[in-house]
């Protein structure tokens, strides 16, 4: 979205292809940003104040709760023809002219290029205090992490220089689409870790210049993505970085016996790590999306605490119908946090154990809130899962199961969920014909009969269809009083089939796709946005207690407690046919209290994954194997 913004503040938002900014909360969060800018308050405009709650965006909140932008983008920028004045912008102090294809390719890979180098700036300068920290300067310098955003984005510019009313003109769009996606296809043919971009063998070379910590290796690889090596002396760093951020378990470092032992992360996982803490988040926020207020603070939850928050919700519970039996057996669990309400103060946690923190303050207050809170809010498995913990844990369990006379399962595996569209690629391309869900769809001019109302010309469309072209022209020339050829309408179909025409075995292939137009794009966009920003409420929603790491629309990651997730995946699924009824979402029109109806996408097809995994189990394994089930 940040790549996106320079663009849609020159130009506005209807630039904006794929994805829309109808309802989408990024949009609403950047205009909330330049009215504020104009020193006016959203709040006070009701007509905007109410798309953008339509759309998910929580004022209040400072920025877009969930990630529904998704990694592609489509713009149409203006013509420098017929518009010149107006076709130039400004963005990090430099100024672009639409002339140029490849100018413009530049400018926007500058532009991610400088939003990269901003936040990991913002990152060394938030947490950089301590000699230590400055080794990771040094580190980033020397691999060039600068310049190895961790993931490569290709552009493609496709011109378009069609007269006014010219044959090329009719399917400018289509043309221009075509362009840019064979061009990305291409280029996307080979693709390499982002890791390769660094500097490993110059770092690796000028091994002197990083002693390693007694009784250590000097170079370890990261225990998160196992990739990259781990930054040098990671343990004593990783401490560092925990008091540097005020956060001592971002990190899991513990002290065994005088050593330290724990997670070694390398500086892509460090950042990524970094970038969630209270601390960092505003700035980084700052950087990539701009600012209207103080945001309320994030909390990311652990995956432990999405498969423990159904015990949690037991214990607390249990704790309102029998104070006196729960509570000592929670004391000999976890020690209450005496920083409780300073941490509660921006209350914004993981939704699930946002409502208990709310079901806790409403029935108990001083050491109880403490001690209840903090199995709340606290991370899972340092409360519940580890070593000695387990005999205290399972006679609170046993407690509580008296207590509630249902079983409270301490579960310590979670389900994630993966979704992903079927054929999505071919219906933005306009290839309808060859999706599997639209049987219907055998042939373009078949198609077309059955959209106009005057019977004539579906007979003669139909017709064409069939090849049977003389008798098309003869049956149009009646109809019309006028002469009309067969070779006139071959030499229009000639141009309709150099323009659909992709390469296939089969010659009547381009037969069964159409023209895309901005407008078919618009609504299967407007269609996507309001299909991931739905998902991405249902998921969260306390009840079901999941958590949404990516919703594209199509596609879809999140993490939920197991017990949910089943029901959850279902709602996924129904939401992308049509919800309340087949083919189209229902929109909530807040103050009118009418219905608004977005399109869905109907009967096209949609696969789902539920992977159900260990809380210890490595994330990026589990992500393998629902990638891996997806594809079955
Ligand atoms: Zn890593």
């Amino acid at each position: 979205w940040s790549i996106a913004l320079p663009f849609v503040k020159a130009f506005g938002p209807d630039i904006l292809v794929l994805p829309t900014a109808r309802g989408n909360p990024f949009f609403y969060h950047t205009l909330t940003c330049m009215l504020s800018d104009q020193r006016l308050r959203v709040e006070t405009i009701p007509d905007i104040k109410k798309a953008a709650e339509l759309a998910g965006y929580e004022i209040g909140l400072g920025y877009p709760r969930h990630a529904v932008v998704p990694a592609k983008i489509t713009l149409i920028l203006p013509s420098t023809r017929s518009y010149p004045q107006d076709a130039r912008l400004t963005a990090d102090g430099k100024e672009l002219e639409l002339s140029d294809a490849k100018k413009i390719a530049e400018f926007i890979n500058e532009i991610y290029l400088s939003r990269w180098r901003g936040l990991v700036k913002s990152i060394l300068e938030t947490i950089s205090e301590t000699s230590k920290l400055e080794v990771l300067r040094k580190v980033f310098d020397y691999i060039a992490l600068n310049d190895s955003p961790p993931l490569p984005l290709r552009v493609a510019v496709a011109e378009v220089n069609a007269a006014p009313h010219s044959k090329d003109a009719y399917r400018a769009y289509h043309l221009a689409f075509r362009k840019v996606s064979s061009a990305l296809s291409r280029a996307g043919g080979l693709k390499v870790s982002p890791s390769a971009a660094l500097n490993l063998t110059e770092y690796t070379r000028n091994y002197e210049q990083y002693p390693p910590a007694s009784g250590e290796l000097r170079f370890y690889a990261c225990s998160v993505c196992g990739e990259v090596p781990a930054v040098p002396k990671s343990l004593e760093v990783a401490e560092d970085i925990n008091s540097s951020v005020s956060e001592d378990k971002l990190v899991t470092i513990e002290r065994r016996n005088g050593r330290l032992t724990g997670e070694r992360l390398c500086p892509f996982c460090m950042i990524k790590r970094i970038s969630t803490t209270r601390k960092v988040f505003p700035r980084i926020l700052e950087e990539l999306l701009e600012k209207h207020r103080g945001p309320e603070l994030p909390r990311f939850p652990s995956v432990s605490s999405v498969a423990a928050i159904n015990f949690k919700k037991a214990v607390i519970d249990a704790a309102a119908k029998r104070p006196e039996t729960i509570l000592p057996l929670l004391r000999e669990v976890i020690k209450p946090r005496e920083d409780i309400n300073e941490l509660l103060a921006p209350p914004v946690t993981y939704g699930p154990e946002q409502e208990l923190l709310k079901q806790i303050g409403q029935k108990f207050k001083g050491d109880d809130f403490q001690v209840l809170g903090t199995l709340a809010i606290g991370d899972a498995e340092d409360l519940l899962l580890v070593g000695g913990q387990r005999a205290r844990v399972s006679k609170l369990a046993k407690a509580v199961r008296k207590v509630l006379s249902s079983e409270p399962a301490l579960n310590t595996y979670y389900a994630m969920i993966k979704g992903d569209g079927d054929d999505v690629g071919k219906i933005v391309d306009g290839g309808i014909g060859n999706v599997k869900a639209i049987p219907t769809f055998k042939n373009l001019f078949q198609y077309l009969s059955t959209l106009t109302p005057n019977k004539d010309l579906g007979n003669v469309l139909r017709m064409i269809g069939d090849n049977k072209l003389e008798e098309a022209a003869q049956r149009l020339s009646e109809g019309l009083g006028r002469e009309v050829s067969p070779e006139k309408i071959h030499e229009l179909l000639a141009l309709l089939k150099e323009s659909l025409e992709v390469e296939s075995e089969d010659e009547d292939n381009w037969k069964r796709r159409f023209l895309v137009s901005p407008a078919y794009h618009a609504a299967l966009s407007r269609s996507l946005m309001t299909l991931a920003t739905q998902i991405s409420k249902e998921i969260s929603d306390p009840r079901v207690g999941g958590f949404v790491v990516y919703s594209g629309g199509d596609d879809v990651l999140a993490v939920s407690p197991v017990k949910a997730a089943l029901n959850v995946t279902l709602t996924v699924r129904s939401l992308y046919g049509g919800w309340p009824s087949m083919g189209f979402l229902k929109q909530n029109d807040i103050e009118s209290e009418k219905d608004s109806f977005v399109p869905s996408l109907g009967d096209l097809g949609q696969s789902l994954a539920i992977t159900y995994a260990h809380y210890r189990y490595p994330l990026s394994d589990v992500l393998k194997s629902a990638i891996n089930a997806l594809k079955e």
